[in-house]
């Protein structure tokens, strides 16, 4: 059986008031019955040695004739409720008022003191009593205080404990109810409003109400993370709506292309052509759909990346021979400037290669027929890296804001689509980032652009920087 929050901090404070109650009931109970028992004791104590003390002063002055009448005469000095016997060691009785003869005579045995609790019908009595020596005479005196009022006002404590102790506990009871009801309303309010959040309306937040207490900070916490929720909601609904918007222009040209071919097949050049067109369109799709598996994986941070000191010259030097080829087919010159220096970069080739192919690539699709790309490597103090250089058609300050957008291409009317999908720069930022590393833009519409990749430099970064890195990507 499972209780709610609220039932289980009442049950708890419930028992615990109980505890401390019964805790204080026999602290008082016991304290005060311990008190009143000293203060007989102390009485009794004081009445027995006075009465020794009288006989033996009888004694000195030679009047032990008339004892009865001198015992009477001394125990009218005693309070109210305080008597006593005294007694031969015969039994035979020397004094005792009418009082006493109701409380059980006592026998201690010799130099002991007898403490006793007498209880007599209704009535309750402390009784102390010794053997006394007084000259040639033995006698036994026993002192007696009546206790009955005090009896009856523990009995009262006890009885006035046993009803508060369980009332107590249930008032507590009520109270922590309605105290746990109250701390918890706000919690309810929590669990309400987000039931009530759902894909349709992730705009919706937790009511703030500015305490700063535990539970508006978890609000504001839950609020937060509802943020993030929807801007990566959004992310995901515009990356989805835009690569279908990309992959129905390919799938369209190549329905067309198809139907056209099969209203007539006779003729060859049509159909080659046709054929062709098709070949294109799904290479582009091909690419385009690599490329957004590729940021797919990066958002996911799928664990693929294997970070590695390495050479980044070594990386230029595998793509260069692509880089050449892909220039040669526009009859673009591309050269390699290297400052012969060693590059080390702590990384993952192959990210780095994809990021060198990519710039390589746009600098030849954006540069005219017998244009001019140049490849500089560099190393500074604490950061290497290379440029990219091209005397393309360049890209205007506007555009350079938003070019690391996915999808974002520069006005479809310059840049025909010439096997681009406006993601190879959005890749390249995500895997520069992965790195730690920042790209810089120089560019002027029809004069040319220059991108500079910088990385930390690998032989610089310390181990708990690397280590840095390492969790930023399993983080990503
Ligand atoms: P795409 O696949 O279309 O090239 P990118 O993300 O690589 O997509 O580039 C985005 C846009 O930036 C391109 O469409 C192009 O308009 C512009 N761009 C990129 N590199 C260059 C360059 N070297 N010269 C001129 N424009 C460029």
């Amino acid at each position: 059986m499972t209780f709610s929050i609220r039932v289980r901090l009442t049950l708890w404070y419930a028992v615990v008031v109980f505890l401390i109650v019964i805790l204080m009931g026999m602290g008082v109970f016991f304290g005060a019955s311990w008190d009143l028992r000293r203060a007989a004791d102390m009485e009794l104590t004081s009445g027995i040695d006075g009465v020794a003390t009288f006989l033996r002063h009888k004694l000195d002055i030679h009047e032990m004739n008339n004892l009865n009448e001198e015992l009477r005469e001394h125990s009218a000095l005693l309070p109210r409720g305080k008597m006593f016997r005294v007694s031969h060691a015969d039994g035979s009785v020397v004094y005792q008022p009418d009082a006493m003869s109701i409380v059980t005579p006592s026998q201690p045995s010799s130099n002991q003191t007898l403490w006793q609790n007498i209880r007599v019908g209704h009535r309750s009595f402390r009784s102390i009593s010794r053997w006394a020596t007084v000259g040639s005479y033995i006698f036994l005196i026993q002192v007696a205080v009546d206790q009955t009022e005090y009896a009856e006002l523990t009995k009262h404590l006890a009885w006035l404990l046993l009803f508060t102790i369980p009332a107590t506990t249930l008032l507590a009871g009520f109270g922590g109810y309605w105290m746990s009801g109250r701390a918890l309303a706000p919690i309810h309010q929590i669990t309400k409003t987000t039931n009530s959040i759902d894909a349709e309306n992730l705009t919706r937040r937790l009511p703030l109400l500015g305490t700063n207490d535990e539970l508006d900070r978890l609000s504001k916490t839950i609020n937060l993370m509802l943020d993030r929720i929807a801007a990566a909601y959004e992310r995901i609904a515009q990356f989805t709506a835009d690569a279908s918007h990309e992959l129905r222009t390919p799938v369209a040209l190549i329905r067309s292309n198809a139907e056209l071919l099969l209203m007539d097949l006779s003729d060859k050049q049509r159909t080659r052509q046709g054929l062709a067109d098709i070949l294109g369109e799904s290479e582009y799709m091909a690419r385009l759909i690599g490329d957004l598996l590729t940021l797919a994986r990066l958002g996911q941070g799928d664990g693929s990346f294997n970070m590695e000191l390495f050479e980044l010259a070594e990386s230029i030097d595998t793509i260069l021979p692509r880089a050449q080829s892909l220039a040669a087919t526009k009859n673009i010159a591309f050269e390699y400037i290297s400052d012969n220096h060693v590059l080390p970069v702590f990384g993952n080739r192959a990210a780095l290669e994809r990021i060198l192919m990519i710039f390589v690539d746009n600098a030849v699709r954006y540069t005219h027929v017998g244009g001019q790309i140049s490849l500089i490597s560099w190393v500074g103090d604490a950061h290497c890296g290379f440029t990219i250089r091209d005397n393309g058609i360049g890209i205007s300050p506007n555009d350079q804001e938003h070019l690391f957008e996915r999808f974002f291409r520069v006005d479809i009317a310059r840049t025909p689509r010439d096997g681009g999908s406006g993601l190879g720069l959005s890749i390249a930022k995500s895997l520069v980032d992965l790195h730690a590393g920042t790209i810089k833009i120089d560019s002027d519409i029809g004069r040319g652009t220059s991108f500079e990749i910088a990385l930390p430099r690998g032989d610089m970064a310390s181990q708990s920087l690397k280590d840095e890195r390492l969790a930023a990507i399993a983080h990503t």
